[in-house]
């Protein structure tokens, strides 16, 4: 058994087996890029397997949630009730929150705010509660794709924005429409990013900017800490995106990357105490199968991943 697994099994790993072992995800998957069937499994969490494909290298997790655990899981009210692991509940309508959020965006919101000229249209899919689209002058035409009806209803009441309600895959813009599209933390959600992706591409003008905020599994964290990297998350976070994996994916959209940042340095994310505690998580997660031997076994705060350099990037490119 994988030493997640076993961890799972105590008291400590309550909290991940309650995530991951109630339901047996529905559908197995080629990889989200390529389509090979061939892929190697780089670890499991319950019945979920993140894997590497063998042609092209993509990170993906099969099987997975199928459409109606995706429906299921996505209903519950994420923007309420999600606490990190730290136990700290995250209120995205919280003014100190909003400002601190809005700070870790700096780059989007300037890179926004340079390449479209007044009167220019910007698009945010997966708007949130409006903190990127609140930030954007008002010289701007702001537009939002939103999941959650609630969340949408809110932007669309502090931004004056023309929010629609509903995924993604079922967005409809003209072509050539937007100066701007801006995604944060939604790519590594898509269950068929290449289908989408040309999308969302079609609706960017001929040398629009497409910015795009995800996880990134090629990090060192993601390597050392594996199961325990935080922003891991089989039932939601399909799509393992790493530098390399989004090159791939938007060279064939004919989008080049111009810019990939890693804001760490200068976020709130960056202190001395959470660099402390990433070492010595880190060797409690290498010394992880002799802590559970010996019966040892570190609560998830002391085991799992801290905010870290790398971990996140944002990716400005810009269509051919
Ligand atoms: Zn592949």
């Amino acid at each position: 058994m994988s030493v997640f697994n076993k961890y799972m099994q105590t008291s400590q790993g309550k909290l991940f087996a309650d995530k991951y072992c109630n339901v047996t995800p529905g559908e197995n998957v080629s990889c989200i890029l390529c389509g090979s069937p061939q892929a190697k499994e780089w670890y499991r969490m319950g019945d979920f397997i993140s894997k590497i494909c063998r042609r092209c290298g993509c990170r993906y997790v099969s099987p997975r949630f199928n459409d109606a655990q995706l429906d299921a899981h996505y209903s519950e009210d994420l923007f309420t009730k999600s606490k990190d692991y730290e136990g700290v509940r995250h209120n995205m309508l919280d003014e100190n929150e909003r400002a601190r959020k809005r700070s870790d965006m700096k780059e989007e919101i300037r890179t926004t705010i340079e390449r479209c000229p007044d009167g220019g249209k910007v698009l945010d899919i997966g708007c949130q509660t409006g903190i990127y689209l609140q930030a954007l002058p008002a010289s701007i035409e702001k537009y939002g794709i939103e999941r959650s009806r609630w969340a949408a209803e809110h932007t669309r009441k502090i931004t004056g924005a023309g929010i629609r309600t509903g995924k993604v895959e079922d967005g409809y813009f003209e072509q050539g429409f937007f100066d701007v599209i801006n995604m944060s933390y939604v790519v590594e959600h898509l269950q068929h990013p290449p289908v989408i992706i040309k999308k969302i591409v079609s609706w960017l003008k001929p040398q629009g900017t497409l910015i795009i905020s995800v996880p990134n599994f090629d990090s060192f964290c993601a390597k050392v800490f594996r199961e325990f990297y935080r922003l891991v998350e089989p039932r939601q976070h399909l799509f393992l995106t790493t530098p390399a994996s989004l090159r791939y994916l938007l060279d064939q959209m004919g989008v080049k990357i111009e810019k990939i940042y890693y804001p760490y340095f200068g976020t709130s994310y960056c202190r001395f105490s959470e660099q402390f505690r990433l070492l010595t998580n880190m060797i409690r997660r290498i010394c992880l199968p002799v802590l559970l031997k010996i019966n040892k076994v570190p609560e998830i705060p002391r085991l799992i991943s801290p905010a870290f350099y790398g971990n996140i990037m944002t990716v400005i490119a810009r269509k051919r």
